[in-house]
């Protein structure tokens, strides 16, 4: 088989939650959305049903499938994408976003009795979200509807930022709107819970920091590695070329080893050497990232052996800091990885 994987660690993931729940007293979503970041939301959701009040997703079907496995509260953060899909919220008791006025045409037909609705509101980020202005209208027209529960959300542009002035003018403007509503409400994701207290409100909704990609200062841990056993090793003279395109051309004699993981399983395209680690080492890729491997320049070190593993990223990384190596951010690095990579959880 194949020796390309990522290990997910079921104690750091339920770490994270026991973290973020030193870090806030409001009651927190889950975000799974993209199959959990990428980790599996089968195995995460089990993880950590008890320690959270809810799920979110991105697409019904993600919704439909993750109904099997919890009774907890799903909400779809869209929202409906067309009208029909409301048959299916009142089928699987689905909670779900409203964020733009044709989503709220027709909803009285329905039976939502099952279902809550998240009232979304455009607190500055101008993504989603009603305005300001349209706030009363749609605010009475959701109050009558007969649903479970009606609350009040925005979404903040820069929470990784504590400097970031939108951030306390998002959380001014969501309060002056929402100032004479009693429901409950929820602003914060992942960056807010560190970073602003004071945008918790009811319900937070974090992703990225249960998986551990993102605020490691804060005491998170990082929940997976990424690793590829080495398949082959060659010797290369001083001016041989590498790969396609011949695009690398050895400066030196050195060994190259070829590790079976791709752009394929999600590694983001490259042409220029990025660092990468193996048995504790670091050293250089070579050439262009192809579908199914990765070239890595040796040098001359002769420890290094066919069966050894190539690690991206493990237990001891930031992968925040770890994907800036590949100009990228740690969640593409995370929900890019395909379903060709093999997931093993550790207890
Ligand atoms: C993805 C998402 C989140 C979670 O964001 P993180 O930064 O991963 O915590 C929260 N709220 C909404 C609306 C989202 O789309």
């Amino acid at each position: 088989m194949r020796q390309t994987e990522l290990l997910i660690s079921l104690k750091n993931l339920k770490k994270n939650l026991q973290i973020i729940k030193t870090n806030t007293s409001s009651d927190i979503q889950a975000v799974i959305k993209a199959n959990a970041y990428g980790l599996g939301y089968n195995e995460v959701v089990e993880c950590i049903e008890n320690d959270v009040e809810s799920f979110a997703v991105i697409t019904l079907n993600e919704a439909i499938s993750l109904r099997k496995y919890t009774n907890k509260p799903i909400t779809l953060l869209q929202g409906v994408h067309e009208i029909s899909d409301y048959d299916y919220i009142e089928k699987y008791n689905l909670d779900f976003v409203v964020h733009t006025h044709w989503q709220v045409e027709n909803l009285s037909k329905f039976n939502l009795n099952q279902s809550r609705i998240w009232f979304k509101l455009n607190t500055g980020m101008n993504r989603l979200g009603f305005d300001q202005k349209d706030f009363g209208d749609v605010y009475e027209k959701l109050k009558s509807l007969k649903a479970k529960d009606l609350i009040i959300m925005s979404h903040l542009a820069a929470s990784s930022e504590p400097e970031n002035k939108l951030n306390n003018a998002q959380i001014k403007l969501f309060n002056e709107i929402t100032a004479g509503a009693t429901n409950k409400k929820s602003l914060a994701n992942s960056g807010a819970i560190f970073n602003f207290p004071n945008a918790h409100f009811d319900i937070v909704r974090s992703g990225i920091a249960i998986y551990g990609g993102k605020y490691l200062e804060n005491g998170l841990k990082p929940v997976s590695k990424l690793r590829s056993k080495i398949i082959s090793i060659r010797k290369v003279k001083k001016g041989e070329c590498i790969g396609y395109d011949g695009a690398w051309i050895a400066d030196k004699d050195c060994r190259i080893c070829y590790a079976p993981i791709g752009y394929a399983d999600g590694i983001p395209y490259f042409s220029s050497c990025r660092k990468i680690n193996i048995d504790g080492k670091q050293f250089l890729t070579v050439g262009k990232v192809n579908m199914d491997l990765i070239a890595i320049n040796l040098e001359n070190d002769n420890s290094i052996k066919v069966g050894d593993w190539v690690e991206f990223w493990g237990f001891e990384d930031d992968l925040t800091k770890f994907s800036k190596n590949f100009d990228t951010i740690s969640y593409q690095l995370m929900t890019n990885l395909s379903g060709r990579v093999e997931k093993n959880y550790l207890e």
